[in-house]
């Protein structure tokens, strides 16, 4: 069993388990080649998508107002939101009520490497979290390839992150319609609603 983390109680402080179909877990830490990352396209009280990366047992969560971009000229807003339990990676579903309540639909799944581990030995993710700098390249179904994810050094509030493409040679996907269905079950945000 893995033990009751620190970093997972806001997540379970937020919600009422009885009401919410979310699921609920403990920090895992697990010892694998290739940590996931998810894109959860959320229809709450704001559409944004929740961009998620497994970082030392949890997912370490964003919330992306206007979504992710496959274009390097567009930077995105990406605001720090609580960890969530590795499980929520494949959740899709209604919150009937609550916080977050909402249509929640799997935008993008896959896996990520650690780009600057690369350039400099020993970089962990962790490292990267702490220094507000992450770059990375996604393995999912819809984003490939070089991302960055910086921390706004202005400002009081060190939530603010700017989520954007590297340039590399990913170039065709750029401009490339993102289909806007589950890249689990096909389904659109109404479908996911209506089957509750
Ligand atoms: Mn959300």
């Amino acid at each position: 069993m893995a033990k009751k983390s620190d970093l997972l109680k806001k997540y379970e402080q937020r919600r009422d388990f009885k009401k919410s179909p979310e699921p609920q877990g403990s920090r895992l830490k697990r010892k694998i080649k290739h940590p996931i990352f998810v894109i959860q396209k959320h229809d709450a009280s704001h559409l944004h998508y929740d961009f998620r990366l497994e970082i030392d047992g949890v997912l370490k969560s964003w919330a992306i107002p206007k979504g992710p971009s496959n274009n390097p000229e567009e930077k995105r807003l990406a605001v720090e939101t609580e960890d969530h339990p590795i499980a929520y990676a494949t959740f899709e579903g209604v919150i009937p009520e609550g916080y977050g309540a909402g249509t929640v639909m799997v935008w993008d799944i896959g896996s990520y490497e650690n780009l600057r581990a690369k350039k400099v030995k020993k970089t962990s993710m962790l490292d990267c979290y702490k220094e507000g700098k992450f770059e990375i390249n996604l393995k999912g179904k819809k984003l490939h390839g070089g991302y960055a994810l910086i921390r706004m050094r202005f400002g009081d509030n060190k939530r603010n992150w700017l989520f954007f493409k590297i340039k590399d040679e990913h170039v065709d996907d750029v401009y490339k319609k993102l289909e806007d269905k589950s890249v689990l079950t096909g389904r659109n945000l109404k479908e996911i609603a209506r089957d509750g």
